[in-house]
Formats: structure tokens, sequence, C-alpha cells
């Protein structure tokens, strides 16, 4: 593999980003890659694990010359650390997200860009519950969807770069719009991860049943269906802030089908259950 950008800057040091500096060693994609956080312990970490090339101790110094600058912060802090960098950022400078939601990042984040920069949204299809500097690892991408979500305006030529540096960390591309980006997002990720919360606060809410029973019967289900209930507060908190109209389309949809599913388990009506479960089967059997 070939350098893409000489230097990287990674605003944020958690899962994503340091499963990207990873992925840029193992594939020799970067001359040099900068990291920073806000906190002084993710620094200290992120130091000792030598997860990134140079630790800097503020966004301004590590964005100093980065001709690929990355916000892999969450998705409500993206607007006020781009306010913060643009003043400090080379002339031709690419920024990036890796932010869950595209719309509320392109209108956060697009005023602050300065002339002769560019800004192309990205969105990693990739993730473990695990959050922080420890959680990273090389092979996160691989095989898994980019999304790159250029603004209409975008130039060409650094939509093909991007493009080329996300298969060169492993990752297939797709290009997409914003909105329809939060709507495909609110459908397979966001939905089903605030189901997940909410049955694990249920098996919470029922005394009847105990925490203790809860973990030792729950590979009958409960298990499979609420790894993701561990994601990180913060992160998953600005998701649904940020992709409300979506989310919010998916969740009425869902109740729709929900009270449909209940009312026929109340009128023992077996033909309503069996039919939708043979159709959602057929469906699920699709996705490998
Ligand atoms: P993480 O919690 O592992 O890391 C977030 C990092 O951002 C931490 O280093 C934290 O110290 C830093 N940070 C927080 N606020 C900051 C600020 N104001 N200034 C500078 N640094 C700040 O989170 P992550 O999973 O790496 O997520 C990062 C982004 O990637 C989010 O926008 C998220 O929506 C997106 N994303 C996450 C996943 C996933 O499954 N975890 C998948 C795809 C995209």
């Amino acid at each position: 593999m070939m350098v893409m950008y000489n230097k990287v800057a990674l605003i944020g040091l958690g899962l994503i980003a340091g499963s990207m500096s990873l992925a840029m060693r193992r594939g020799k994609l970067a001359g040099e890659i900068v990291g920073y956080a806000r906190s002084q312990e993710t620094r200290n970490i992120a130091r000792e694990i030598n997860l990134v090339d140079r630790v800097c101790d503020t966004a301004e110094e590590a964005v100093q010359d980065a001709d690929l600058i990355v916000l892999a912060v969450p998705v409500g802090a993206m607007g006020p650390v781009m306010e913060a960098i643009a003043p400090h950022l080379k002339k031709g400078a690419v920024v990036t997200d890796v932010g869950s939601v595209k719309r509320s990042v392109f209108d956060a984040v697009i005023p602050h860009m300065p002339d002769g920069c560019h800004f192309i949204g990205c969105h990693p299809m990739a993730g473990t519950e695990h959050s922080g500097p420890h959680s990273g690892f090389a092979t996160l991408f691989d095989k898994r969807w980019c999304l790159v979500v250029p603004p209409e305006d975008a130039d060409q030529a650094e939509v093909d770069r991007i493009c080329d540096f996300w298969r060169g960390i492993g990752a297939d591309i797709e290009i997409m719009e914003p909105d329809h980006h939060d709507l495909v997002c609110a459908v397979v990720s966001h939905a089903p991860h605030l189901i997940a919360y909410t049955m694990v606060g249920v098996a919470d809410d029922l005394r009847r049943v105990t925490d203790q029973e809860v973990i030792k019967f729950s590979a009958a289900g409960f298990r499979d269906f609420t790894r993701i209930a561990a994601s990180d507060p913060t992160m998953w908190r600005d998701v649904f802030l940020t992709n409300k109209d979506a989310t919010l389309e998916i969740l009425g949809r869902f109740t729709e089908e929900l009270f449909a599913l209940q009312r026929a388990i109340r009128t023992g009506d077996g033909d309503t259950l069996f039919d939708y479960f043979t159709r959602t089967r057929a469906i699920r059997r699709g996705i490998i």
C-alpha cells in the first residue's frame, strides 16, 4: 500500500480512532499519525500503548500541517471541535468525520470550514460495544462498509482519495447522501440500539425475575439481543439527539408492528403470528 496522506491527525482517541490508527499502520497509509483527546487520562493511555506516532496536548497542535484531519469524537462535540481547529488548518487540508449521524454533522461542521479546505463525511459501519483508547484493533473495518457522504460541492479528486484511503484501511465503500444515510442508520443501527437498551431496562425493572436469573439464563436470547446495550452512553445520547426525525419515524413504525403482534397474541391469532415470523425469517436468513 502507498502513503495516502503525509500527516493524519486523529481528534478523539477511542475505539474508532484507535482502530483507524492501527489499520493505517498496517497498510502504511500515513507518513505520520498524530492524535489528540480531551482527557489527560486518555492521552496518557494512548502514549503508553503507542496508539499513534505522537500524542499532542492540544487539538490545535495536532492539526498543524496535517493533510487529513479525522473528527472521531461524539457527534455532539463535532461542531465545537471544528470551530476550535479551523484557524489552524493548512490550505488544502481534508477534514473528515466518523460520526454515526451525517445531517447534523454537516450542519455543525461545514459552516466552520476555512476556504481552500475540504470536508467529506464518512461513517465506518463497524464497531463494538467497547469504547476508549484500549478498545481499538487493526481489523475492525475489514470487509465492513464505510459510507462516504460528500457535500454537493465536494472536490471529486478528494472524494476519490478518501475512498481509496478507506479501502486501504480494509473497508468497502458506498457513497450516500446525508439524509438517506440517517434514515438507513436509523433502521439498521439506531432503533435496534434503543430497543436493546429498553430490553435491559425492562429486565432490570421486573423485580419478580432477579438479576442473577437474567445473567444465568441469558443464553436463551437475551445475551445476543442485548449485546449492544453495553455501548457508550455519551455516543448514543448524541446519536438520538441528532438523528431525531429518522429515529422517531422508525420507532413509530416499530411500535405499530409491536402493537399488532400484541393484539395477535391477545386474541390468539396464530395465523398472523405465523405469517409474520415466516416473512421476517426469510429476510433475516438473507443477512449473513
Ligand atoms: P469512544 O468513546 O471510544 O471515543 C471517543 C473519544 O473522543 C475519546 O477519546 C474521548 O476522550 C474523545 N472526546 C470526547 N469529547 C471530546 C472533545 N470535545 N474533544 C476532544 N476529544 C473528545 O467513541 P468511538 O466509539 O470511537 O466513537 C467516536 C465517533 O465514532 C462517534 O461520533 C461515533 O458516533 C462514531 N462511531 C462509533 C461506532 C461504534 O460502534 N462505537 C461506529 C461507527 C461510528
